[in-house]
């Protein structure tokens, strides 16, 4: 059996059982919070564990990295949205240690890339055409120093309203635990 369906085996049992009332709540976030965090599959449950959230509390926005790559881009987009419509008073950026973002080689992608059938005509194009599919492809070299970059992106963003606080957190992909990088109720 694939994958797709083991999920909606599983999904018909859930349904039927109404496992989702425990779920219950509604589309705005109980802690008028917002977060942006990395998709690192350790994360999925720890991290709404370890900072004592539930469902219903706040918004996740997920990518690689836990970045802002491009001011117009749709997490910037999501951001806005969270706070001016569905309720968002603070943000929290949380990456974490030992993230896949982090050193990652945009050429190692695209020797992959043509491995799996994607052909050296097609990146020259892309290059061709000026798109800087290294700067596109690349993550960060410092985890600290990426986050204090997407605080200051979002905090400087001409639409985003400057009384939100912006958080900036690491958090540990094994304990849980988090630093803080970025307090958004400090000055500066
Ligand atoms: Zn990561």
């Amino acid at each position: 059996m694939g994958l797709l369906n083991s999920l909606l085996e599983h999904n018909r049992a859930f349904v039927e059982a109404r496992e989702y009332e425990q779920f219950s709540t509604d589309k705005f976030p109980d802690k008028n919070l917002v977060v942006l965090s990395c998709m690192d599959a350790r994360l999925v449950e720890l991290l709404p564990k370890a900072m004592g959230l539930k469902n219903g509390d706040f918004k996740l926005i997920k990518n690689a990295g836990a970045l802002v790559t491009h001011q117009w881009g749709s997490v910037m987009r999501s951001l806005l949205v969270a706070v001016y419509e569905l309720r968002a008073e603070e943000i929290c950026i949380v990456a974490h240690h030992d993230c896949g973002m982090r050193a990652i080689d945009p050429n190692r992608i695209l020797d992959h890339a043509q491995e799996r059938g994607v052909s050296a005509d097609t990146i020259a194009t892309l290059r061709g055409a000026g798109i800087d599919l290294d700067a596109w492809l690349k993550g960060f070299d410092n985890v600290q120093d990426s986050v204090r970059h997407t605080v200051a992106t979002i905090r400087s963003h001409p639409l985003m309203p400057k009384d939100i606080p912006v958080h900036g957190l690491v958090i540990h992909p094994a304990t849980g635990a988090l630093d803080v990088i970025v307090d958004g109720n400090q000055p500066g």
